[in-house]
């Protein structure tokens, strides 16, 4: 890896923009720093540190909760506003993913901003419609979807913002790892609009593929407007293994994935059943 030659604190996002602009390439934001340790561009020469730019705050407004960019998984699972929305779902599984140390340091925006394949926050920040505080060129929220379409180098992540309109939703994740700290073979999350025993939207998305998270519409759409019953699961379960794109990689084959999918949607088709109770 290249040496870092300068450590900048922006003194505002405006700033950070301006100065990663100007360094292109040789230039980073940190968010926790834990990817960029381990494995950063070996032309990055400055670090643009964000703690002076006011992103760390978890706050509750007309929109849904805002997550400061430099908000950390720790500090997520402990946020009142986030263990009362969507069920707990992403209060919850950020105290879980990684281990105790590194979720005191990993960020929601350098979870999003790094996007690697077998990441949990995204598939499931995707699941939940969320959306991306972004400064580049100017200041825009856009879906989190398009944000990881089109991401240029610049572009900061502000924050996250999820949708009042899920908040009241299921929010369901299931990832299988081979140990407690190990990064998933397969992950799988949903969100579950559920009103009166019937499934009113579904939003199912496939993690670890080993490809990036991929959203599911036809496994999505199989479950809207059913009742929560085995009769509405059974197609989504039956068929995903066709209508997923899972494969091989180094940790496991396509064929294992695609037994890992048919649990993962049955482990859904319990969390229906058990929150329906
Ligand atoms: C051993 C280990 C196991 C892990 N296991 C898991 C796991 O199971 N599940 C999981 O979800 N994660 C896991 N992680 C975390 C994941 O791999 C990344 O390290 C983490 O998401 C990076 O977050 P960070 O805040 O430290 O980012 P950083 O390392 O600070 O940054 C990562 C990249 O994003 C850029 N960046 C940072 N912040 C911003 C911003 N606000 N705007 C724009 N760009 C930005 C940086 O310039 C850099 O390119 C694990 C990490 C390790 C080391």
């Amino acid at each position: 890896m290249g040496k870092i030659a300068e450590y900048y604190y922006a003194s505002s996002c405006r700033d950070a923009v301006e100065r990663a602009r100007a360094l292109d390439s040789a230039a980073a934001y940190v968010g926790g720093g834990v990817e960029l340790v381990l494995r950063r561009n070996p032309g990055v020469t400055t670090l643009i540190d964000l703690g002076r730019c006011g992103l760390s705050e978890i706050r509750e407004t007309d929109e849904g909760i805002d997550i400061g960019a430099l908000a950390t998984l720790t500090e997520m699972s402990h946020s009142v506003p986030l263990q009362h929305y969507a069920h707990g779902s992403v209060a919850h599984w950020a105290g879980r993913v990684a281990s105790n140390n590194l979720r005191d340091m990993i960020t929601v925006g350098g979870a999003v901003a790094r996007n690697q394949p077998w990441n949990d926050m995204v598939p499931h920040l995707l699941a939940l419609d969320a959306q991306v505080h972004v400064l580049d060129d100017e200041e825009r929220t856009v879906p989190l979807r398009e944000f990881l379409r089109s991401k240029r180098g610049s572009a900061l992540v502000m924050g996250i913002l999820l949708p009042k309109a899920n908040a009241d939703a299921f929010g369901y994740l299931w990832r299988f790892t081979r140990t407690e700290q190990d990064i998933p073979l397969l992950h799988v999350s949903a969100c579950l609009h559920i009103d009166t025993g019937v499934i009113g939207q579904a939003s199912i998305v496939v993690g670890g593929r080993p490809g990036h998270a991929e959203e599911c519409p036809q496994l999505s759409s199989q479950l809207t407007g059913h009742p929560v019953d085995h009769a509405a699961f059974a197609p989504v379960i039956e068929s995903a293994g066709r209508l997923v794109d899972v494969g091989d990689d180094l940790r496991a084959s396509g064929a294992y994935r695609r037994d890992l999918l048919r649990a993962a949607l049955t482990g859904l088709e319990e969390f229906a059943a058990e929150v329906m109770r």
